[in-house]
């Protein structure tokens, strides 16, 4: 068997169309542009690379994109004293603050310093808290991509054991709380492997739907999984020969599933379309508490 391609890059395109459509409709309504004011702190290449990349979908979406850029040095207070001025900022409606940050800056009190209502990355514990009980106000942009995917593949998940391997808080743990919810591309039966889950391959070989999300290349190989099965790979891992790859050896792996995500052009332009459909949110939001 040959698995289906899942074309993120195609599906990501269609719904940054989508977005841009509402951006329009939204400035008729209201005369406002929504805005998206973006962080970065020191000269890591590959996050350069990734708010660019950002505030060129902003543009094409007719979403308002300011870049911050801070020194590598940067002292924690000064950028809690940029996302307290952010925060308070009327035209601001967005902000993320782009990870890694410098080690002497600790994220954890970054991220929690950003207003809930312009938390565009669904980091904030209000947010989170809010996504656990399943009435969210920002769908964290990674799992939802995943979760957008599935819908557009016409993949069934109800009822369905998807079986995902990571449990940060960025991609893994969020993603099991999307899955578990009622609704569309969810009700599924969900299990979280880690770096201490015994016997990995036994439980992969379980899975009607495997998402991984390790950051270790090609690390999920043709015996992991079960005929059939549907596989996410959200990992990006760059090899020494300048190559981009995933988590989940796609040559292997496609012999045995039903449909499969490449690496490039599966979940990254997902990831960034849902920054900019979570940007628009929160302008409508604060249009209407405004109101
Ligand atoms: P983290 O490093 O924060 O988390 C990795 C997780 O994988 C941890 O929970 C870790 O377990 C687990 N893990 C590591 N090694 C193993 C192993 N051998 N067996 C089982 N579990 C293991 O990574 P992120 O979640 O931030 O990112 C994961 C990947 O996804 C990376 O390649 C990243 O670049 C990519 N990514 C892609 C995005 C996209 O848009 N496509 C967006 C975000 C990330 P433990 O907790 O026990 O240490």
């Amino acid at each position: 068997m040959s698995a289906q391609i899942i074309d993120g890059k195609g599906i990501a395109r269609t719904i940054r169309e989508e977005i841009g459509r509402d951006v329009s409709a939204f400035l008729e309504d209201t005369g406002t542009t929504p805005h998206l004011a973006a962080v970065l702190v020191g000269d890591d290449p590959a996050s350069s690379v990734y708010v660019r990349n950002k505030q060129r979908d902003c543009e094409a979406a007719g979403i308002r994109s300011t870049l911050h850029r801070l020194s590598e040095s940067t002292p924690q207070a000064e950028l809690l004293e940029l996302v307290a001025a952010l925060n308070a900022d009327r035209e601001t409606h967005g902000i993320l603050v782009q990870l890694p940050l410098p080690s002497q800056i600790d994220e954890t009190t970054i991220l929690d310093s950003v207003s809930p209502i312009k938390d565009v990355d669904a980091f904030h514990p209000e947010n989170v808290g809010l996504i656990v009980q399943g009435r969210p106000r920002f769908l964290p942009c990674t799992p939802h991509g995943c979760q957008r995917l599935l819908i557009e593949s016409g993949v069934e998940t109800a009822g369905a054991h998807a079986v995902i391997l990571g449990r940060s808080e960025i991609v893994g743990k969020p993603m099991a709380l999307l899955l578990i919810q009622k609704g569309q591309a969810a009700n599924a039966t969900v299990t979280i492997c880690h770096s201490r889950t015994k016997d990995l391959p036994a439980v992969t070989r379980q899975a009607d739907l495997l998402i991984a999300a390790i950051g270790k290349p090609e690390f999920v190989t043709g015996d992991m999984v079960k005929p059939g099965a549907v596989v996410i790979d959200v990992g990006i891992n760059r090899l020494d020969d300048g190559r981009l790859v995933g988590d989940v050896d796609f040559e292997a792996v496609r012999e045995v599933a039903s449909a499969i995500t490449p690496v490039p052009g599966g979940v990254g332009p997902m990831t960034r379309a849902m920054l900019l459909r979570n940007t628009l949110t929160a302008a409508t939001l604060q249009s209407e508490s405004s109101a």
